[in-house]
């Protein structure tokens, strides 16, 4: 049986970094993706990473905007620990060989991402994630690190109470395979597939939170789920929150700057919440293009988007037809980022012992109800470096761990069921009803009502997913199967926050609850958590925010 200190599932910034620091520390480290590292989905990110490097900036300036912009929802010792430990953690990636954009003196360019109080946000042109990605896995080339590439984990094994590794599906090879590892790191990126209209790819469902929710561990804060104001119509996909940063303005039908009747302060650099909901009444309320707003970006001139935008630009020209050099975009929201996601400490740890989460599907808390732009970069390598010492630690000490051979004919019993099915609806038709009903009950506004729906389409669609047919019976490179499993780990995620949202009855960052449309932090100053019983139903609890010097106050816009 295969076996390892330490598995890191996900092979993203955060699942790499965790690997790395883990591999540092001298224990056997294997990572486990469903896709080549190289597509994973951190390789999106366009516009940078924050780290206070300006002489004017300090780590309590970043901490304070970042609780600031998570409306106080955040867990303060945790975005002090991402604010502290931000420079020398992008250094460090620097040093690995990260090419980040540099002024004529040698330091890195900051970019004046959204709300922050002073520009903070290194970048390498308009392609960071890539960068942050290639560099992440030449390290882990260069550290031999064992990759099982294309592998696709279907469940946890816990044994006595201890997480004792993972049961995976080898997509290329076709067969069930058991890796047992004393450590086991879930870092398996968001879910923003939930949503029709999504900055997210195919990918992004949601694995680990549904795994780790199904294994009794709880979810926190899952009803905070971001839309990013600038997508292209259609595809979904992101124009960076840099074309606003260098410049760029959004304007309605009537060629207004509408921001102006809704952050006149920061106007298009008010919260991604703030931009999101002001766009989208701009639409609903007739005074849209198309159902878009349009980002001007002209003004700039074509050197300074050839230097700073050029995949925007590409983008724009390839998937919208536009060229942003001689016409605006049409833009609109879209579901971005997961704020909540698995329960964590500061090390990564959740309530399995053995058992850590990482990155976008982990909630150590640092971005609470709104994620200020270019934090979740960082939180990767930040919280990843811990997340992989912790576990690297915990593997130390711990004796052999085993998966039982019961658990792998069991797992190969049931996708053999499943693969076997004649009859029943394909896996699409539910998804796209799951991602239609999400988008339009539980997207930039919410009521009482539309997420009570929401929750009777996902239990029925729960119902019919079981009854599932797949028009591929083969085993190997099956992603007929592969779908199947992922719309079943969305059906759980999508229940978690429809649960969660129903429970919140205020409006704080991106949950904007018609009927409570205030912030109420006499009675809601406090984390939700969702954990799921054995007999499979969801139940709500509530955990208070840490608070350490900042004591909640107004967002002024
Ligand atoms: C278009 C776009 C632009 C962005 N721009 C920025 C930005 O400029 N700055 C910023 O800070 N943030 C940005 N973000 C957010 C940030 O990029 C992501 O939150 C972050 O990269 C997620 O990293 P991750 O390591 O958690 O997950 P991912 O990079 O999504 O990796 C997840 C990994 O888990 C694996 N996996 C998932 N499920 C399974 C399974 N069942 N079995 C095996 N493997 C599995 C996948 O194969 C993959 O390797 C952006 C996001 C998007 C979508």
């Amino acid at each position: 049986m295969l076996s390892h200190d330490v598995l890191v599932v996900g092979a993203g910034g955060s699942g790499l970094r965790a690997a790395l620091a883990a591999a540092r520390l001298g224990v056997d480290v294997a990572i486990l993706s469903k896709v080549h590292p190289l597509r994973s989905h951190t390789g999106a990110a366009e516009g940078g990473i924050n780290a206070a490097f300006s002489e004017q900036d300090s780590w309590e300036n970043h901490a304070y905007d970042t609780v600031r912009e998570s409306d106080w929802l955040a867990d303060q010792d945790a975005t002090e620990v991402l604010a502290q430990e931000g420079p020398a953690a992008v250094y460090e990636l620097d040093h690995m060989g990260a090419l980040f954009s540099r002024g004529p003196d040698g330091r890195f360019l900051l970019r004046p991402f959204g709300p922050e109080r002073i520009p903070r946000t290194v970048f390498a042109g308009d392609t960071t994630g890539h960068v942050v990605l290639q560099t992440l896995y030449q390290q882990a080339l260069k550290e031999r690190l064992r990759i099982y590439e294309e592998w696709f984990v279907l469940d946890l094994v816990i044994e006595d109470g201890v997480c004792a590794g993972v049961l995976a599906y080898d997509i290329p090879g076709g067969t069930v395979q058991a890796v047992a590892a004393k450590a086991v790191i879930l870092a398996t990126g968001g879910a923003g597939r939930l949503y029709a209209n999504t900055t997210n790819a195919y990918i992004c469902t949601g694995d680990g939170m549904a795994i780790a929710l199904r294994n009794g561990v709880p979810l926190k804060d899952m009803e905070m789920v971001q839309f990013h104001p600038t997508t292209l119509p259609g595809s979904g996909i992101l124009i960076t929150e840099g074309a606003r940063a260098e410049g760029g303005y959004l304007l309605n039908a009537r060629g207004e700057r509408f921001m102006a009747r809704y952050a006149p302060r920061l106007m298009e650099q008010a919260g991604r919440d703030v931009v999101s909901r002001a766009e989208q009444t701009e639409i609903d309320e007739g005074r849209g293009v198309n159902g878009c707003v349009l980002l001007e970006l002209r003004h700039l001139g074509e050197e300074r988007i050839k230097s700073r935008l050029a995949q925007t630009r590409e983008l724009c020209t390839t998937y919208a037809g536009i060229d942003p050099v001689h016409e605006p975009i049409p833009v609109r929201p879209g579901a971005h980022y997961f704020m909540g996601g698995i329960h964590t400490d500061l090390t990564g740890r959740t309530t399995i012992p053995g058992l850590y989460a990482v990155g976008e599907c982990a909630c150590v808390s640092v971005h609470g109800a709104n994620r200020l732009g270019g934090n979740s970069l960082l939180e990767l390598l930040v919280f990843g470096r811990r997340a992989g010492e912790g576990a690297a630690e915990f593997a130390r000490n711990q004796k052999g761990v085993e998966v039982p051979e019961a658990r792998v004919r069991d797992t190969e019993r049931e996708l053999a069921r499943i693969v076997s099915r004649s009859d029943g609806e394909r896996w699409a038709t539910l998804r796209d009803i799951l991602a239609d009903t999400m988008s339009r009950e539980m997207g930039i506004f919410r009521t009482g009502n539309g997420m009570r729906h929401c929750l009777s389409v996902i239990m029925e669609l729960k119902e019919r997913y079981r009854r599932v047919r797949l028009d591929d019976r083969g085993r190997v490179y099956n992603y007929d199967l592969v779908s199947t499993i992922e719309l079943g780990f969305m059906l759980d995620v999508a229940e978690a926050v429809v649960i969660s949202g129903l429970g919140r009855q205020e409006s704080r960052g991106a949950h904007y609850r018609r009927g409570y449309p205030t912030r109420d932090d006499a009675n809601w100053l406090k984390h939700t958590v969702v954990h799921r019983d054995p007999e499979g139903n969801l139940h709500l609890d509530y955990l208070p925010v840490r608070i350490t010097r900042w004591p909640p106050a107004a967002r002024v816009y």
